[in-house]
């Protein structure tokens, strides 16, 4: 039941259409854009988007994954918030991505860090490939593909003072290789660059 649900997805993706660039920079202008003024508080301020974002957001748009995203925009759309620490880059907030413009000082942190196992081919990323895998774990990505949300959340703990939520790491690995399956390997492979084959670990993710 759940290879022919996977089978029936993939084959949404396959035949989907695509956007046109009118309707594509029309989605983009109307996308909120914000900088990060305060890294400690996260105080963020309306700023125009960086034309490397535009320019990576409207590959993605015209992609196999944009037409999706376009056709939920009344129910759901993007935003993003351009942050200066590589630690705070490529998360998500319910529809907002956190990124920087460039991925070398966030690949290197990772990579230094031993977070990137061989296959993930991670040398490769661009800014669009991370921000494709993003788009799939906001509500405007399991819209578009129409997917289930996944709920990591087990419970929250307080003792001494200190307050700590508590999740389930079965249920965010699956959130994971769910994000890299079915939105950051498309992506990749629209644009021609090897599809990621590990997240957690070598092999760890299925590749069609
Ligand atoms: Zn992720």
């Amino acid at each position: 039941m759940k290879n022919l649900f996977q089978l029936i997805l993939l084959a949404s993706i396959c035949f989907t259409s695509f956007a046109s660039v009118k309707e594509v920079q029309s989605y983009i202008n109307s996308v909120k854009h914000y900088e990060l003024i305060d890294d400690q508080i996260f105080l963020e301020k309306r700023s125009p988007m960086p034309q490397e974002l535009r320019y990576q957001l409207t590959l993605i748009l015209l992609g196999p994954l944009g037409d999706l995203i376009l056709r939920v925009k009344d129910q759901a759309t993007l935003e993003f918030v351009e942050v200066n620490d590589p630690r705070d880059a490529f998360g998500v907030n319910g529809n907002k991505i956190y990124y920087m413009k460039s991925v070398l000082p966030w690949y290197t942190s990772k990579r230094d860090a031993g977070h990137l196992p061989a296959g993930s081919y991670m040398e490769e990323a661009t800014l669009g490939t991370l921000l494709a895998h993003e788009i799939g774990h906001t509500e405007v990505g399991r819209l578009a593909l129409g997917l289930p949300i996944i709920n990591s959340y087990l419970r929250t703990d307080i003792g001494n003072g200190r307050v700590t939520f508590i999740f389930s790491r079965e249920m965010v690995r699956k959130e994971e290789l769910r994000a890299v399956r079915l939105f950051e390997n498309p992506y990749r492979q629209y644009i021609g660059i090897p599809l990621r084959e590990s997240y957690y670990k070598a092999g760890d993710v299925t590749v069609h």
